[in-house]
């Protein structure tokens, strides 16, 4: 199954990582026979103790061995493919998802009811990062090295020629995101940048759209057969269980994952990783409440228009974005409690597509169940089902509960925004502060610059990966400068952005090469 140790090893795993890569695959394969042998036995013979099973099925997942060996087969030489090489496959992949547009568009609404006009976006959206890989591959981003020439003298002045070069991580496990099926899934931006920083991926398909993942990791596959790649450079795990996700991340042949989800999840993927002989990066985006904060300025005269703003951009999507409000912050005022009322009834007239799956669903009826029955919060929405659709929720609290009580700092994912009236806008920044971690905070109302603008700020930046001036939040653009990330527990890794052409660099590790010679230098160090 796993035989190809040198090749493992040609990439960067270490003999301690390929050596557990054997134990692997023969503890695999012995656990596979040991199942066989009892399934053949009658019921009443032989009947383990459930603890027994999940022992056995905890390790046995040949498809993800499968998947992981093939990826690690074809690691190799995708690390030392040239950008041409590189960015042929993602243009390939993104022409072929344009020639399927209409099928698989069909199929992702039938699977997750998100309507052709968001889906044919996202799929837009994924397109266009698979050629912004492609296009930041051509200009040499991956090959990119820094140079200290050598400084004669004594140190700490003088030193050796010093290349900073990089290199791929290797395989890469990627966990689809049940909310984005084409932007977060098969092909997304986390698969279009490990393939672009030359690592192979593993695909852990969403139970929410499995038909869809299947059609497009199949699309995938046509691809790479039809320009001669090997087929584990994008290999797709399509099991629904727990199981297979800690099998694929404890797999000795993957050396990074990308994980979009729940927090319990995330926190369950980081600790079997940690667990690992070597443990390895874990990319996780977990839970993210994206508050508002509505300074006066921004209400006068505007309250029906930014309730509005505020009242489409919660419902979008049913609520299903990691970037969804989920907090408004506002100085108590008049305007402020208008702001509140309108918004209460401008989320009441919008019905709801059904959300993503049961799962979904029953979070977001708990996390709402649990704001609305709080004593410290006054329910602004009718809050119910009309014809057969769900609607939001909009709830007011104060300042000083929100500090007092952690359980109204969850994240709700799903249409759920509470208002937090705050006494002074030092009490706003207080509340900010009290969040500890978000993909995004937005400020309203910051427009010339004062002692209390700055604070406002300042609290901003210390919470979250991504500040915005003006707008909303919903909507991540694929550019550059993106940071889609920020503290605990937005994401695991707040060094590190998931959107953006900045991701190809979760999977590129430095390495510092000294005195290296001219042909090590002309081949970027990329020796094989
Ligand atoms: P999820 O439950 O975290 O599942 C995501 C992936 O992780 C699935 O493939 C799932 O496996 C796997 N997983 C979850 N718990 C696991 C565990 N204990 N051990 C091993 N694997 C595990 O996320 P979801 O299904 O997308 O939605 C549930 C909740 O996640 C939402 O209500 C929301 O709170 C949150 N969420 C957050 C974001 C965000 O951007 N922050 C996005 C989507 C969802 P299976 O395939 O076997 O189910």
């Amino acid at each position: 199954m796993f035989d190809n140790i040198k090749e493992c090893r040609a990439f960067g795993i270490s003999r301690l990582c390929a050596a557990e890569a054997v134990r692997h695959a023969v503890r695999t394969q012995a656990q596979c026979r040991i199942r066989q042998s009892l399934a053949a036995f009658p019921f009443s013979f032989f009947y383990p103790q459930p603890h027994f099973w999940k022992t056995i099925a905890m390790n046995l997942h040949p498809e993800v061995d499968t998947a992981a060996a093939l990826a690690c087969d074809a690691a190799g030489n995708w690390a030392a493919s040239a950008g041409a090489r590189r960015a042929a496959l993602l243009d390939g992949l993104a022409e072929a998802l344009e020639r399927d547009r209409a099928a698989l568009v069909a199929l992702a609404d039938s699977e997750t009811h998100l309507g052709a006009a968001r889906l044919n976006g996202e799929l837009d959206r994924t397109i266009f990062q698979l050629r912004g890989f492609a296009e930041v591959v051509l200009e040499g981003v991956p090959y990119r090295t820094v140079i200290d020439e050598a400084v004669a003298g004594m140190p700490p002045a003088g030193h050796p020629a010093m290349v900073l070069a990089r290199v791929p991580l290797g395989p890469v496990a990627m966990f689809s995101a049940s909310n984005f099926p084409f932007a977060f899934s098969v092909l997304g931006g986390d698969t279009a940048s490990a393939l672009a920083a030359g690592c192979p991926v593993v695909v852990k398909g969403h139970p929410a759209h499995p038909r869809l993942s299947a059609a497009v990791a199949e699309l995938a596959r046509q691809v790479l057969v039809t320009q001669g790649l090997p087929e584990g450079l994008i290999g797709h795990v399509d099991q629904d269980s727990y199981e297979a996700g800690i099998a694929l991340v404890t797999h000795p042949a993957i050396q990074a994952v990308s994980f979009t989800g729940s927090l319990g999840g995330g926190k369950a993927l980081a600790a079997a990783i940690q667990s690992r002989a070597q443990p390895i990066p874990f990319y996780g985006e977990l839970g993210s409440v994206n508050p508002m904060v509505v300074m006066p300025q921004a209400l006068e005269g505007k309250v029906n228009e930014c309730a509005k703003v505020l009242a489409m951009s919660m419902t979008q999507g049913a609520g299903q974005f990691c970037t969804s409000p989920g907090l408004v912050v506002l100085l108590d005022s008049e305007p402020a409690r208008q702001l509140v009322d309108e918004l209460g009834r401008q989320v009441d007239q919008i019905a709801l597509h059904p959300m993503l799956s049961d799962r979904i669903q029953h979070g977001f009826e708990a996390g709402v169940s649990a704001l609305s029955s709080s004593a410290e919060v006054q329910v602004k929405t009718a809050r119910g089902v009309k014809e057969g659709a769900t609607t939001g929720f909009v709830g007011v609290t104060t300042a000083s509960a929100f500090l007092n009580n952690e359980g109204l700092r969850h994240e709700v994912f799903g249409s759920s925004c509470l208002c937090i009236m705050a006494s002074s806008v030092k009490e706003m920044a207080q509340v900010l502060r009290a969040i500890g971690g978000s993909l995004t905070v937005t400020l309203w109302g910051v427009d010339s610059d004062s002692e209390e603008n700055r604070l406002i700020l300042r609290a901003a930046q210390n919470l979250a990966g991504r500040v915005l001036l003006k707008g909303v939040p919903t909507g991540v653009a694929v550019t550059r400068a993106q940071h889609h990330g920020g503290p605990w527990p937005s994401s695991t890794q707040p060094l590190f952005t998931s959107v953006g052409y900045a991701a190809i660099d979760r999977f590129l590790r430095p390495v510092a090469l000294q005195d290296a010679p001219d042909w090590v230098l002309d081949r970027k160090g990329i020796p094989v």
